[in-house]
This record gives structure tokens, C-alpha cells and sequence, in this order.
């Protein structure tokens, strides 16, 4: 068993933006995070969030984070705080998105090895469709978060680049016509098992990421000046280095099972 960072696990994320939102949580839905619940009270009192946006860069570990933290200098500065949090199993992809978009583990969910069905069970979209909120994805395709939660009547971005899913992302929080906006990036985890979670090209991809979560920070306070927003930087799994310079994760090691979280909530 994996030497645990946090008692509290990434499938939190669906409890706590509900929570935040006002969203009415499915029965047996109760796990939201309680320091993002302790930061909502302090900077909303009893007002809601009425935008939020989830930011996804794959496989950020949290050994990572604490090997080379001046590279999180921008996601500090533009978040509340960051925390460890704990995955789930197997740590791959659509089984830990699945998690956080469920709220429940890959028990429940059904998602319980690297394969990427359209899950039938409720997702935070299905809440927020529900509650007559517009949800968007911007994912590169294929991915796992791509396909997932497809058949739900909200609108899907799916491009072949993380650039074009970055610009798209940016342009739609200018447009303001979402009240849920989940963007994925998955060039770290792509390089990092190519080359290693800590070869020169992976930690350009993770400095990417910070980069492109502070940018789109600074795009939500400029152009959401009349909401109350929940923004996070959320990865999924960790990683750990392999034979032949090359990484993975999947496994129950202390190295793919933490990961770090930035929270952030900007009020009007
Ligand atoms: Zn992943």
C-alpha cells in the first residue's frame, strides 16, 4: 500500500463545486472537500459560486511539485492554496476522471481499468444540466475526459492540439456562456512517458501548464468581474520514472497515487 499525502481524494471535486455552487448533491454524494468548503465560507459567506472552472493537467504528481515547486510560482500566486490529494485505483486516466466527475470510486462508477466507455452513471454535467446550468468540455481528442462524458446535452471542444484547446478555452470564458467550463491538457503526461517525469521536455510541458492555469486566471478576472468563480488546477494520477528513461503510473505507490491541487475562488 502507497504512503498516503491526504486523507482527502480527488473524487471530493463533484461534491465541493456543487457544494459551492448550490447545486442540490445526489444521495450518498457528501465527500466535498473541507478546506475548499472552509475558504468558500471565509470569502462568500452564504453567497454561491455561479462559474466554475476546472482546469485538468494530466499526471502532475505531488513529488513532483515538492522536486521542482519554483516551477508553481504562477499557479500559486493566481490560487488560494494548494493541497495533496489522493487518486484512486487503478491510477490511470479515465478511472481517476471518472472519480472526480462522479464523486464516487471506480467501484460505483464501473470505469475500473484503462478503457474509456461513455459512463452511464451521473456526472457533475448531469448535475448541472439538471439544475439548468450550461457545462462545457475542451479536451484534444481521444482522450479520456474526450469521450467519457459524451451523450449529455451540453457542448463538446475536441481538437487535435493543446494549443487549440487552450485558445478555445480562453475565448469561451470571454464569451461567458458557461457556468461550468472543464479543460484538459495532457502534453505533460504525454512527454513524461516518452521521455521521463523529469526530463527537460516534461518539465517544459508542466511549466506549460502552470503557465496556461495562470493565464487562464487572469482571463477569468478580467472578463468575469460580475461572478463568483471556483477555479482549480485538478490533476487525475501521478507518475513515477521506469526503465529506459521513460515514465508511468498506474500502480499503488506513493509516486501515482498523490497528487497536488491549487483552489482558488474569486469573488465579484
Ligand atoms: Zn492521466
Amino acid at each position: 500500500m502507497a504512503e498516503l499525502n491526504s486523507s482527502i481524494c480527488i473524487s471530493s471535486v463533484l461534491a465541493t463545486v456543487l457544494e459551492l455552487a448550490g447545486i442540490e448533491k445526489r444521495e450518498g454524494i457528501d465527500n466535498s472537500n473541507p478546506v475548499v468548503s472552509a475558504l468558500a465560507e471565509k470569502k462568500l459567506g452564504g453567497k454561491k459560486t455561479d462559474r466554475t472552472v476546472i482546469y485538468n493537467p494530466d499526471a502532475v504528481a505531488l513529488w513532483v511539485y515538492q522536486k521542482y515547486t519554483e516551477k508553481f510560482v504562477a499557479a500559486h500566486m493566481c490560487s488560494d492554496f494548494s493541497m495533496p490529494m489522493l487518486s484512486v485505483m487503478p491510477s490511470v486516466t479515465p478511472v481517476c476522471f471518472a472519480s472526480m466527475y462522479t464523486g464516487v470510486l471506480p467501484d460505483v462508477h464501473g470505469i475500473k481499468r484503462y478503457e474509456k466507455p461513455v459512463l452511464k452513471t451521473k456526472t457533475i454535467f448531469d448535475d448541472f444540466i439538471a439544475a439548468g446550468k450550461k457545462c462545457a468540455i475542451v479536451s484534444t481528442s481521444n482522450d479520456s475526459i474526450s469521450m467519457i462524458f459524451l451523450e449529455r446535452e451540453m457542448d463538446y471542444y475536441i481538437y487535435d492540439t493543446v494549443e487549440e484547446v487552450n485558445a478555445k478555452a480562453l475565448e469561451i470564458i470571454e464569451e461567458d456562456k458557461y457556468d461550468l467550463v472543464v479543460i484538459y491538457n495532457g502534453n505533460y503526461d504525454g512527454t513524461m512517458h516518452r521521455h521521463g517525469p523529469e526530463a527537460s521536455e516534461s518539465l517544459a510541458a508542466l511549466e506549460g501548464n502552470v503557465a496556461f492555469y495562470a493565464e487562464l486566471s487572469e482571463k477569468i478576472e478580467s472578463c468575469w468581474k460580475n461572478h463568483n468563480v471556483f477555479f482549480a488546477f485538478c490533476p487525475d494520477h501521478g507518475c513515477h520514472e521506469i526503465d529506459e528513461g521513460c515514465g508511468s503510473h498506474g500502480l499503488d505507490m506513493e509516486e501515482d497515487m498523490n497528487v497536488i491541487h491549487f483552489y482558488g475562488i474569486k469573488t465579484l
